[in-house]
């Protein structure tokens, strides 16, 4: 469903990518790891092309995506859940849902059994929302937009133990409902266990990949690259 290969990307003059690469099949989730400052998020922005990279190759459910302009690419059916949580705070948690429906499978009443919290809170706007009911409200704007891969990063940062669970709860409900997803978490404990596989970011470059067993059980790689 997804292959990237041996991308390089750039922020101005500053290359943060050196060769990275990774590959999803259907119905799989991949965890990008890596310390901060890795690459993980650039990764993401350069699937989908919001950070263009300048070499390699992204091929998204048989399409390259060279070429192609970042709103192209999220109607192709990446669903993006960004870092810090962007809604819009001045819509009411529905008007923020509804903003960027699709037709497909997913519509309000399915967002609202999978995130109870954001059916109570309807007509609220979004604005005064928790940290971690905003996290909810911008997985479920991702999914109304019926996407074939989703696309998390670092969506259980900084928030309350209780609410963290209660996201996990629901990106564990995603992957055995068969969506594919690829995710950075640093919350390696709740994260492996639902990890088809992982890649290891260092320095720009994917210096790891295979099952969370077989990372779970090497301390050495878990300490070199994930300062476990
Ligand atoms: P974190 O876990 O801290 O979010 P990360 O693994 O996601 O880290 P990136 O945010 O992808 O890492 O950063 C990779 C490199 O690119 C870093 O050296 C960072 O300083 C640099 N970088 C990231 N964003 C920008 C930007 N907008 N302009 C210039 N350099 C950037």
């Amino acid at each position: 469903m997804l292959r990237v290969e041996g991308i390089e990307t750039y922020y101005g003059p500053s290359q943060a990518l050196f060769g990275v690469d990774l590959s999803l099949n259907e119905g799989e989730m991949v965890a990008l790891l890596g310390r901060n400052g890795m690459g993980k998020t650039t990764t993401i922005r350069s699937i989908c092309r919001l950070t263009p990279p300048a070499a390699g190759r992204v091929v998204f459910d048989g399409q390259d995506l060279d070429r192609q302009r970042a709103f192209r690419v999220a109607r192709l059916g990446l669903g993006l859940v960004p870092e810090g949580r962007r809604v819009f705070a001045n819509l009411s948690v529905e008007e923020n849902l509804i903003a960027t429906a699709r037709d497909g499978d997913w519509n309000l009443q399915r967002i609202n059994d999978l995130f109870p919290r954001l059916g109570e809170r309807a007509g609220q706007s979004a604005s005064t929302l928790s940290g971690g009911e905003q996290q909810m409200l911008a997985i479920g704007r991702a999914l109304m937009t019926n996407p074939k891969l989703l696309i998390l990063d670092e969506a259980t940062e900084g928030l309350a133990p209780l609410i963290r669970q209660e996201i996990w709860a629901s990106i564990k409900i995603l992957k055995q409902q068969g969506l594919s997803i690829l995710i950075v978490d640093k919350n390696l404990k709740d994260l492996l266990p639902l990890a088809s596989s992982c890649v290891v970011l260092e320095k720009g470059r994917s210096v790891w990949g295979g099952s969370p067993d077989a990372l779970a059980a090497d301390a050495e790689l878990q300490n070199r690259y994930l300062g476990v």
